[in-house]
């Protein structure tokens, strides 16, 4: 079987209560692609997306989750990380008394002396120091430009105040600095407002513009996402399970038709 470049194979997560919730799903992503995953609501997305994550109350009871022929199942966050797959709204922003810039930083560095770390036999060399301050301002202002992110933002404290959008705002500049293969979005947090929707898709697909071999996977249940992420492939979660996958045509048809056409006729029917 050829590998693909990030691909989950029959995989299998229960709660802690036992209740299987992902029942063997299947999915393959190539390098560059957009792919979006919907569904209605119980079916299992967030699930996904906290298993992606390595959330704790998410039990793997089978399956894979291959990224570039590694199982990211059996890595930390942070190894997951580091291999290359961003997981948005992975890091709550919860630092009172940190400028975004410190906290965008502390990020990089985090990774450059773990990267270190790995190649040294999990010790971090001490004159590994993290990324020089020049070169970090250099990179900021790289990024806010091309999400168009005003100069002050840096200098202003996380969550101090912060709307839903400034915090997504926060968070897609930390992906423009830690520069991701692939980057994984979940709206498990459903207090999303119009605006920071708007702000998250366009900063992904800027950063894909300017990267177009990032891979974006979209785990959604707002059919309005895709008014701003143009996914190339579509796919249908229904009780654990991917139903039908396609084109972005699948998207319209599911926002006229519903799920109800995909789901399985119940026994006896
Ligand atoms: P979706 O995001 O597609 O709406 P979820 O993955 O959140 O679906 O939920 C799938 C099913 O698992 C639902 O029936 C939900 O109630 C249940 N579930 C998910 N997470 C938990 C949890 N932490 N505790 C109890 N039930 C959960
Ligand atoms: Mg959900």
């Amino acid at each position: 079987m050829t590998e693909k470049w990030f691909e989950i194979r029959d995989l299998h997560v229960q709660l802690e209560s036992g209740r299987e919730i992902l029942k063997g799903l299947n999915l393959s992503i190539g390098a560059g692609e957009i792919h979006a995953i919907m569904g209605p609501n119980g079916s299992g997305k967030s699930t996904l997306a906290y298993t992606l994550m390595g959330h704790p109350g998410y039990v793997v009871t089978g399956g894979e989750v291959l990224f570039k022929g590694q199982n990211i199942l059996e890595l930390e966050p942070d190894e997951r990380n580091r291999a290359g797959v961003f997981l948005a709204f992975q890091y709550p922003v919860a630092i009172p008394g940190v400028t975004v810039a410190n906290f965008l930083r502390t990020a990089l560095n985090a990774r450059i002396k773990a990267e270190a770390a790995a190649q040294n036999g999990g010790i971090t060399p001490s004159t590994v120091k993290g990324m020089p301050i020049p070169e970090f301002r250099k990179r900021l202002r790289e990024a806010m430009a091309v999400l168009k992110v005003d100069d002050s933002f840096a200098g202003r404290y996380l969550n101090d105040g912060f709307s839903g959008g400034e915090k997504k705002r926060a968070e897609i500049l930390q992906m423009a600095m830690l520069k991701p293969e692939l980057a994984v979005l979940d709206e498990t947090d459903s207090g999303l407002d119009i605006d920071a929707l708007r702000i998250v898709s366009e900063g992904v697909m800027t950063l894909h513009e300017r990267n177009p071999q990032m891979g974006v996977l979209v785990i959604t249940h707002y059919q309005r996402l895709l008014n701003y992420i143009k996914p190339q492939f579509v796919h249908v979660l229904i009780d654990g399970r991917i139903v039908e996958s396609g084109g972005p045509g699948l998207a319209l048809e599911l926002e006229t038709r519903g799920y109800d056409w995909l789901r399985e006729p119940e026994a006896g029917q």
